[in-house]
């Protein structure tokens, strides 16, 4: 093995920008992933400016511009009443800001962006391997596959989900938890939507136990909408995708209890399909040793699955990525310690994010007089409350 050998576990978004990552930095990559096709679900993610940098630094701001939208503003409201609660300002303040604007996409759409550019920068993308794990060898790791293979690496990269296989073998610890939220989501054409509920912005419904998302995607022509409740864990828990029956998921929201008001019972009824995923996390990273051990490291939601509150789980994989190729063509030190500066770089952020989105789907859901304290201190303070530069104005 001459040229240092990466070989990474998963082609989710995460597998897909460590892939391009490294090979940009002239590593050599093969990335595994068990799937018999490279996609991602049909649904939307929000990418904010510490991400879109990455991207643009990647070159793929131009094919990003082609296919996300760029809203201009996030809004709160009340799920009840309707008001809105507080505006934070996207579009050229958070370029003007950050240095990167805040973008809405389709997954299939930015998935499709990582494969390409992985693939033109020379990674090797192999689909149908299940990595099962890995032995230490004189010369690195021999890692070996559920469909009989042994490959030689310098470096095993887990970015293979919540579900993480290969960190069952690094770390043995107990499987992720299920949050007790459930996530309906559901994309609709625009041009199949009353006028009045067409929207180029990102908005946040807040109510007792619940909260709704939605915002553009596909250059606007889509609006992706995502409905989180309280429920019990449904069968095939770890089935990222299953039919979700809106009775249930307005049951859930308080049913005729009068928790969601006119406004946005109107946009849940004009959704033709919910799709359902139970929602799974850990507890925040405690330490670096939960990232990287010896010649194999984790990246995205295998190291870190959070609960989607700040719509930062992607955006930590990539940022993940990133640290990670720097780190592994630092001149001088064996891949175990360029693992650790990896993990040391990448540990303590992570559980900053994971924390805040904890936090965050608290402070979405209350009731009683902690919804009331939210409510006007989102009035009173607005942009200065919901806009996040420790997260946004990240750089490496
Ligand atoms: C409702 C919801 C909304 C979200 N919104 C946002 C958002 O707005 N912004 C944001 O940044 N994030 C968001 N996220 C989080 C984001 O989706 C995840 O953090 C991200 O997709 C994780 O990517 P990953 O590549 O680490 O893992 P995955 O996407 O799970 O990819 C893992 C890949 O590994 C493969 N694999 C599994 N086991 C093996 C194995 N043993 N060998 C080989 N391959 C294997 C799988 O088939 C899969 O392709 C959201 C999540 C949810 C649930």
């Amino acid at each position: 093995m001459a040229r240092k050998r990466v070989l990474i576990a998963g082609g989710g978004i995460g597998g897909l920008a460590a892939a391009l990552a490294c090979t940009r930095q002239g590593l050599s990559v093969q990335l595994l992933e068990r799937a018999a096709q490279f996609s991602e679900v049909g649904a939307g993610i929000q990418l904010g400016p510490n991400v879109t940098r990455i991207l643009q630094a990647w070159g793929l701001g131009d094919a990003l511009a082609q296919v996300a939208a760029f809203p201009g503003q996030l809004q709160t409201r009340d799920a009840k009443t309707g008001q809105v609660l507080g505006t934070l300002r996207l579009g050229e303040r958070a370029k003007a800001l950050y240095g990167g604007p805040y973008a809405t996409v389709h997954r299939a759409d930015l998935h499709g962006l990582l494969h390409q550019a992985a693939l033109a920068a020379g990674a090797d993308l192999q689909l149908g391997q299940s990595v099962q794990g890995w032995r230490e060898t004189a010369q690195g790791l021999d890692v070996h596959t559920a469909e009989g293979d042994s490959l030689q690496a310098h470096a095993l990269i887990g970015a293979d989900g919540v579900w993480s296989a290969v960190r069952q073998q690094m770390l043995a610890d107990e499987p992720a938890r299920f949050t007790g939220h459930l996530a309906y989501r559901a994309l609709v054409a625009q041009a199949d939507l009353p006028a009045h509920l067409r929207t180029d912005q990102v908005t946040v419904w807040m109510g007792p136990r619940l909260h709704v998302v939605h915002y553009p995607v596909c250059s606007g022509q889509w609006l992706n909408l995502v409905a989180i409740v309280h429920g019990r864990k449904p069968e095939q828990a770890q089935s990222w995708d299953q039919a979700g029956h809106v009775q249930a998921l307005l049951q859930a929201m308080g049913g005729d209890s009068g928790a969601i008001g006119k406004d946005l019972q109107e946009r849940l009824a004009a959704v033709p399909a919910w799709r359902l995923w139970a929602l799974h996390d850990r507890a925040p990273i405690a330490a670096a040793g939960q990232m990287a051990q010896g010649c194999v490291a984790l990246l995205g939601d295998a190291a870190h699955p959070m609960r989607p509150y700040l719509a930062q789980g992607a955006g930590m994989a990539i940022e993940d990525a990133q640290v990670l190729a720097q780190c592994l063509v630092q001149e001088g030190q064996p891949v175990a310690a360029q693992l650790q500066a990896y993990a040391a770089q990448r540990w303590a952020r992570n559980a900053r994010v994971q924390a805040r989105a904890i936090r965050n789907g608290q402070i979405f859901h209350a009731q009683g007089a902690v919804a009331v304290g939210r409510d006007w201190s989102m009035r009173l303070l607005g942009e200065r409350l919901m806009d996040v530069p420790w997260l946004y104005g990240w750089s490496r």
